[in-house]
C-alpha cells in the first residue's frame, strides 16, 4: 500500500498523474476502480493480524479501499501534507475533522462568511453537542485575535469565500491559532492544490469539497482532509471508521482521474474568468465586480501571493437597479436571457454556471442577514468553466443589453 516508487523532487503536475498505490499484477497504466465492499484474507491468521492493526492489508471498504487510498494518497501529494483522508462528500470531512478534534466545552472561531452549510454546521449542529463557536469577519484579524479564549481549540477559514470572493490572510491566522495552542483548518475548495497549497502558509489542516473543482466536471459528490499523519492516522482514521462517512470507490475513481487535468483547468479556467471580470467591469450596467484577479478587489495583493498569481474561476458581480425588487428583476433578466450557460448553483465545473445566490445558496436568510453578508438582490455568480470566452460574454450580453 506504499506509493509507487517515484523519484523526489517531482513537479505538481507530474504528481497528479502518478501519485497512486501500486498497479496490481496486471500493470494497468489507468488507476483500477476497485468496486468492493469486502477483501477476501488468505488465511484467518492474515484477516485476525489485519484487524488488530499489526499488518496492512485492505479488510472492509468503511475501513479502507485501494481506489480511495490512491486517491488519498494523490490529493496529500498536491496539498504538500503528509496524508489526506477522504469523506462522501465536502461536508462529511468538515463533520470527520470536527468530530475528531472537539469536546463539548470546546469553542471554535469561524469566518462569517464560510459556505452556508458550513455556518449551519457550526451554528446548530455542534452547538447541539456543547461546542461554541463565534463568528468573525473574514478580512479583520483583530476580531479572530478578540474571539480568542481558554477553550479555543479551531479556527475554520475558506479563502476566497462563495460568492463574493473576499480573501482572508492564512498566514496571519495560522499564527494567532498557534499562539494560542489551536488548529487552523482552512476550506481550500475555490482555489484547489493547483492555484493555493495553505500549509506553505502555516494551515494546519485542509478541508476539501472533491465535489468541485477536483472532479472538475460536476460528476460525483466526495471530500477529504489533509493534514498530518499523525492526526489523519490516530484522529479522523476511527473518526470515519466508526461514523461511516466513508467516499465510495467508484467516487474515489472518478475524482482521482479529474485530479489528472485540475492543474490545466485551473489555470485555463482562471485566465477566461479574469477576462470576463475585466470585461464585465466595463459595462455600464453592471454596478460592481467581485473577482481577486482584479486590481479594484480589496484583497487584490493578498490574493495574489496566497494563489499563485491567480484569481481562481468564480466571478460574481451586481447588475444595477436602484432598489432590491428592481435589482432582483435586472439579475432574473440577466440569468434568463443566458442560452448556454448553464442555470444551477454547483461550481467548479468544465461548463461555465450562473447562479442567483440572493434567492438560492443564501436565500433562508432574512433579507437584513444578506444584507449584512453583502449579497444583494442584483448579485449574480458566474463560476466559469472552459466554455470559450466569446460565448460566454455573448451569453450575458443577450440580458445586460436588454434591461429596460
Ligand atoms: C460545496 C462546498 C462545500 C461542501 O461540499 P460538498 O461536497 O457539497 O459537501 C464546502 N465548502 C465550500 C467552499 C463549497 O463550495
Amino acid at each position: 500500500m506504499t506509493d509507487r516508487t517515484l523519484p523526489p523532487g517531482l513537479h505538481r503536475d507530474t504528481l497528479a498523474l502518478r501519485t497512486a498505490i501500486d498497479r496490481s499484477q496486471y500493470g494497468e497504466n489507468s488507476e483500477a476502480l476497485y468496486l468492493t465492499s469486502g477483501f477476501v484474507q488468505a488465511d484467518a491468521e492474515t484477516s485476525a493480524r489485519r484487524f488488530a492493526g499489526t499488518e496492512e492489508g485492505f479488510t472492509y471498504s468503511r475501513t479502507s479501499n485501494p481506489t480511495v487510498a490512491s486517491f488519498e494518497q494523490r490529493l496529500a501529494a498536491l496539498e504538500g501534507t503528509e496524508a489526506a483522508i477522504a469523506a462522501s462528500s465536502g461536508m462529511g470531512a468538515i463533520l470527520m475533522m470536527c468530530m475528531g478534534l472537539l469536546r463539548a466545552g470546546d469553542h471554535v472561531i469561524c469566518s462569517r462568511s464560510v459556505f452556508g452549510s458550513t455556518l449551519n454546521l457550526f451554528a446548530k449542529e455542534f452547538a447541539k453537542f456543547g461546542v461554541e463557536t463565534t463568528f468573525v469577519s473574514q478580512t479583520d484579524v483583530a476580531q479572530w485575535r478578540a474571539a480568542l479564549r481558554p477553550t479555543t481549540k479551531l479556527l475554520f477559514a475558506e479563502t476566497p469565500t462563495n460568492p463574493l470572493t473576499e480573501v482572508c490572510d492564512i498566514r496571519a491566522l495560522a499564527d494567532l491559532a498557534h499562539g494560542a495552542g489551536a488548529l487552523l483548518a482552512v476550506d481550500n475548495c475555490f482555489c484547489s492544490p493547483a492555484l493555493q497549497r495553505p500549509v506553505e502558509f502555516g494551515a494546519d489542516l485542509i478541508i476539501h469539497s472533491g465535489t468541485k473543482y477536483l472532479d472538475g466536471q460536476g460528476r460525483v459528490m466526495a471530500g477529504a482532509i489533509c493534514g498530518p499523519r499523525k492526526l489523519i492516522v490516530d484522529v479522523f482514521g476511527p473518526v470515519v471508521r466508526t461514523a461511516g462517512m466513508v467516499l465510495s470507490p467508484f467516487n474515489a475513481w472518478v475524482v482521482l482521474k479529474g485530479m489528472e487535468t485540475l492543474g490545466i483547468r485551473m489555470e485555463a479556467q482562471s485566465a477566461r474568468a479574469l477576462a470576463v471580470a475585466q470585461w464585465l467591469e466595463g459595462h455600464p450596467m453592471v454596478a460592481r465586480v467581485h473577482y481577486p484577479g482584479l486590481p479594484s478587489h480589496p484583497q487584490h495583493a493578498l490574493a495574489m501571493r496566497q494563489q499563485s498569481g491567480q484569481g481562481g474561476a468564480v466571478v460574481s458581480f451586481d447588475v444595477r437597479g436602484n432598489d432590491p425588487v428592481t435589482a432582483r428583476k435586472n439579475a432574473f433578466h440577466v440569468i434568463d436571457s443566458t442560452r448556454v450557460v448553464s442555470i444551477a448553483t454547483n461550481l467548479g465545473d468544465t461548463k461555465t454556471i450562473i447562479t442567483h445566490p440572493g434567492t438560492t445558496s443564501h436565500g433562508r436568510l432574512s433579507e437584513e442577514q444578506r444584507q449584512a453578508a453583502g449579497i444583494g438582490q442584483g448579485l449574480i455568480r458566474l463560476a466559469v468553466g472552459l466554455d470559450h470566452i466569446e460565448d460566454i460574454k455573448a451569453d450575458l450580453l443577450r440580458g445586460l443589453d436588454t434591461l429596460a
